[in-house]
């Protein structure tokens, strides 16, 4: 496991060198930003002990079972921490996969797990947990969300955005690490919710798999127009995606 300090509230902790989670420092203590996998569990409540605050939050990005696996196993090491996460996507946790008429009817993907955990608050757009700011973004998954850190512009975009092989919008393939562009269930969503959490201006990016990057704008500039262009190759078949935008990205 790596522990990499970001500014003043963030420590990014990496397990296995690819499943990211987050420890957003408050005054009361720290918010748990999504939970790896169940055997992750212990050193996460050991990290944040060893940083002198308790975890008082558990915060999912999404219900994917990279970021909610290890979420029973840290609830039962500090039973008294909220549970809060997206509305929409709370309902895969209890096994329901059904899409709502008025979602895309595309398949589900990407690894799902039931937990036992029940959120004590379901979030929507422009909820608070603490200093973040919940922004609604859909298409890797139909209920996933972002969180701004309203006190310096951070930004955990969690799977909306990719950084380990390479920067992408979720749904981009990166033969490198494609594992998330696999888990994408909408592509067209996914590029619009990038472009949403572009123009929140971010002065940092964390995300789910991949190193956080300072600065991340042109970043998510160039990644947005690949997703842009990808997207219009498949659906009208006759735009050429270019050969640098193949070397670059
Ligand atoms: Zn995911």
């Amino acid at each position: 496991m790596r522990v990499q300090q970001h500014g003043n509230h963030l420590i990014q902790l990496t397990y296995y060198g690819f499943v990211n989670v987050y420890l957003v420092r408050e005054e009361d203590g720290f918010t748990l930003v999504d939970t790896a996998l169940k055997s992750c569990a212990s050193s996460m409540v050991q990290m944040a002990q060893q940083f002198g605050q308790p975890i008082r939050r558990i915060l999912l990005t999404h219900a994917h079972a990279d970021h909610s696996g290890g979420l029973d196993a840290v609830h039962a090491f500090v039973p008294e921490a909220e549970f809060v996460m997206p509305a929409r996507d709370a309902r895969f946790l209890t096994g329901d996969m059904s899409l709502d008429a008025d979602e895309p009817q595309d398949k589900l993907r990407g690894g799902w797990v039931i937990r036992k955990t029940l959120p004590a608050r379901l979030l929507h757009e422009g909820d608070r947990v603490g200093s973040l700011e919940v922004i609604t973004t859909p298409g890797h998954s139909p209920g996933h969300c972002s969180f701004l850190d309203t006190r310096d512009g951070t930004l955990i975009a969690g799977d909306a955005f990719q950084t380990m092989g390479g920067v992408a919008v979720s749904g981009t393939f990166k033969p490198l690490f494609p594992l998330v562009c696999y888990a994408t269930w909408h592509k067209g969503l996914a590029l619009s919710s990038a472009r949403k959490l572009r123009a929140l201006e971010p002065e940092r990016m964390a995300v789910g798999h991949g190193r956080l990057l300072t600065e991340p704008r042109a970043s998510m500039d160039r990644a947005i127009a690949v997703a842009a262009r990808h997207l219009e190759h498949q659906t009208k078949k006759h735009v050429p995606v270019s050969r640098t935008e193949r070397e670059f990205f």
